[in-house]
């Protein structure tokens, strides 16, 4: 058998298979590239390396379940001026996940929360950190099956696992009071452990309400903010500002919203 045979099989064996079908390619080029022997080997490993990372981005994108794909870059600071870009920066640093601190989002529909909170998480990702996306609705809902069918603390295990839990849309619908005890244990559990990015249309003041109950509120609260970043953003509506500069709309007060 050739050497050029032989060193094939062995990078297939050994479990190298980009770098083994990319073997023949690279060689003739490094041949006549008179590329020194080292720079070939860099780059026939790097063939392989760079093929895994993209591997192994696409599978923990696919199980963080991101609803879509919105980087920072295509996040547009000038339409939403209540932002600090630099704080977003800072945050997007990751520091905070390191430090296990959790990061809340708040503003009305449409100003671009739940796109930072996915940015963030695809940088999460890239950084290598586990990253799991939900919505308060279907985390709760799940974790009320799960205890009904007595598997609760099993369940809680695929949120407590990543470094990043990002909790879309709190606020939306009321809880009753399982959901809240469920969300505590949650929190509880999380708490100085791992960071919870956390998304919500309604400010502090009307998590009270939200909650059902203030004695687990401002014990869900009081865990939750601790060490904590807070985004405040006021402005309006990405969306609608698309459809009023298209013409759709013409003036805010004919929001629908
Ligand atoms: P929210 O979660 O606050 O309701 P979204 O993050 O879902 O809002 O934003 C609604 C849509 O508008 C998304 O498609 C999002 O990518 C886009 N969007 C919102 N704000 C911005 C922005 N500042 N720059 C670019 N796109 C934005
Ligand atoms: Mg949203």
């Amino acid at each position: 058998m050739i050497a050029l045979e032989r060193a094939r099989e062995q990078l297939e064996t050994l479990g190298l298979i980009e770098a083994a079908s990319k073997l023949d390619a690279r060689l003739d080029a490094a041949t006549r590239a008179e590329t020194p022997y080292a720079e070939f080997l860099a780059d026939l490993l790097g063939a392989e390396l760079q093929v895994r990372r993209e591997r192994y981005l696409l599978t923990r994108t696919k199980l963080a379940r991101l609803p879509f794909k919105k980087t920072l870059e295509q996040f547009d600071y000038d339409a939403q001026p209540s932002i600090d870009r630099r704080q977003v920066n800072e945050l997007a640093s990751l520091a905070f996940i390191t430090h296990a601190d959790n990061l809340i989002l708040l503003g009305p529909p449409g100003v671009g929360k739940t796109h930072l909170s996915v940015a963030i998480g695809i940088k999460a990702i890239e950084h290598g950190y586990g990253v799991y996306f939900t919505s308060m609705h279907r985390l709760l809902e799940d974790l009320r099956v799960a205890h009904e069918e007595r598997r609760l603390e099993r369940r809680m295990r695929v949120y407590l696992a990543p470094k990043l839990l990002i909790i879309d849309e709190f606020g939306y619908l009321p809880l009753d009071k399982l959901s809240a005890t469920l969300l505590f244990q949650l929190v509880a559990a999380r708490y100085e452990r791992g960071s919870i990015l956390l998304t919500s249309n309604q400010s502090f003041g009307e998590w009270g309400e939200v909650l059902g109950d203030p004695v687990i509120a401002t014990a869900i609260l009081d865990r939750l903010l601790h060490h904590s970043h807070v985004i405040n953003i006021r402005g309006e509506s990405y969306r609608l500002r698309e459809k009023r500069k298209s013409g759709l709309i013409r003036t805010q007060s004919e929001r629908p919203e």
